[in-house]
């Protein structure tokens, strides 16, 4: 069956928001297909002197309300169709967070463990050499995505500042700090969930120390845990790709942090009590945070699901028949593309950084970071609220009445 792929799920959330708020049909076919695919192969010399060809891609999705902003990544199932769903949903990830960006995505079909540093080098500079002509500061801003890097990062820059003649650190975000990159960027998408995280408590009027169960422990995971925790709240279950553990008197990030980058296993956390993925999305806590892989809560696990409220900090963690159980069961989900929007606002503050030749102290980063997660949240949630429909429902509606004014504004529709 196909009408559960990414990029039907997205058609589905889109046409539904334009349905509820009355726009015409002629904007929900403009907003369901994309503006621009540019697709071809990156030659490759590889270590033992043989050629091969990868294929490579970039996405503009929609770029009314600014230039195309969206990852690239390098994975051998990279598949076109899954990436025009996340251009379309970045699209809708900077307009619920209202920064002046479009939506795009990029990817080439490699597989990076197997590939040397030299050839992935070559695939990174072939890239930008291919994408040059349509990507840019004022264009389309690429940045890092599933296994590729700030270096990568560097290299794409440097590769399409030689073709073109000119220095644009803005082209490309999520580069090394010596070429640009802003401080903060790391932990920006675990912090920007805490925010949110911060702000729903304050919308619930909940003061309480809630007990969070957190699904990834990679990048997002534990900075997620790091700042939930420094709040004084418990965290009792943390989890990687290999094992779950539970604590319930609460887990400090930075022990288990320190384990595993001694190499040891999430199980020596004194205390711990090993539990599997699956056990740690239905265990005893207030808060889930899926901070890993997408369709985690599905069909067959949503009704079991102990929490009141989750935090998707993953894209696509949920399908949307958890969601319709999660809503009926009372749960309260808050959308990825509002709570884990951190990463690409950091994302914009490097760009408007680059443009404007000017650098931020990480404290500045924070606190305009903050301040638009927290504003986003606002906005979203009166929505919901004033429509009656639940949190990612709400995102849609503002998202999408915001990328509508801009296509109306240009006379796009
Ligand atoms: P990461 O690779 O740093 O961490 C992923 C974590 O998930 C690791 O701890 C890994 O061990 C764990 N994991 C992998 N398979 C698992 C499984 N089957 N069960 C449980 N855990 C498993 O990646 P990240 O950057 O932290 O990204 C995590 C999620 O957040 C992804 O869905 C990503 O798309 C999303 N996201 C990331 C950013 C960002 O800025 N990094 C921004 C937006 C969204």
């Amino acid at each position: 069956m196909q009408n559960n792929t990414p990029f039907e799920n997205y058609k589905v959330r889109v046409k539904h928001a334009i349905e509820l708020l009355g726009f015409s049909s002629e904007l929900a076919d403009k907003m369901t297909v994309p503006q621009n695919i540019v697709q071809g192969d990156i030659e490759v010399t590889m270590d033992d002197g043989s050629q091969k060809k990868f294929p490579a891609y970039r996405v503009q999705f929609n770029n009314a309300r600014g230039p195309y902003k969206g990852g690239i990544r390098f994975h051998p199932e990279a598949d076109i169709e899954e990436v025009k769903a996340l251009a379309a949903l970045m699209a809708i990830k900077c307009a619920v967070v209202g920064i002046p960006l479009g939506g795009g995505k990029g990817g080439v079909a490699c597989n990076p463990k197997e590939l040397s540093q030299k050839e992935i080098e070559q695939i990174s500079r072939g890239w930008a050499r291919m994408m040059a002509p349509y990507i840019g500061a004022n264009k389309d801003i690429p940045a890092p995505d599933v296994y590729t890097t700030p270096a990568i990062m560097g290299y794409m820059v440097d590769e399409f500042e030689k073709v073109t003649g000119k220095s644009e650190p803005g082209v490309i975000t999520g580069k090394p700090l010596s070429m640009g990159g802003s401080l903060g960027r790391t932990p920006a998408t675990g912090l920007g969930g805490f925010y949110v995280f911060e702000a729903l408590l304050n919308s619930l009027d909940d003061k309480s120390r809630q007990r969070v169960a957190i699904q990834g422990f990679g990048n997002v995971g534990f900075y997620a845990a790091k700042f939930i925790h420094q709040a004084g709240h418990k965290i009792v279950a943390i989890s990687d790709s290999k094992e779950a553990i539970y604590v319930a008197d609460g887990i400090d990030p930075i022990t288990a942090n320190a384990l595993k980058e001694e190499g040891k296993k999430l199980s020596e956390y004194p205390g711990a009590t090993v539990i599997t993925n699956e056990e740690l999305l239905v265990c005893d806590c207030d808060i889930l945070v899926p901070a890993a892989l997408d369709n985690q809560i599905r069909e067959d696990n949503a009704k079991d699901v102990k929490a009141k409220i989750i935090l998707e900090l993953a894209n696509g963690p949920l399908t949307p028949e958890a969601d319709e159980i999660l809503k009926n069961k009372g749960v309260l989900v808050v959308p990825d593309v509002l709570a884990n929007a951190g990463g690409v606002t950091v994302s914009y503050f490097e760009w408007v950084q680059n443009v404007g030749g000017y650098y931020w102290t990480e404290e500045e980063v924070f606190s305009k970071l903050r301040n638009i997660m927290q504003e986003s949240f606002q906005q979203t949630y009166m929505l919901a609220e004033e429509k009656g429909v639940t949190l990612r429902e709400g995102a849609f509606l503002l998202a999408v009445k915001r990328i509508a004014e801009a296509m109306k504004d240009r006379g796009r529709i």
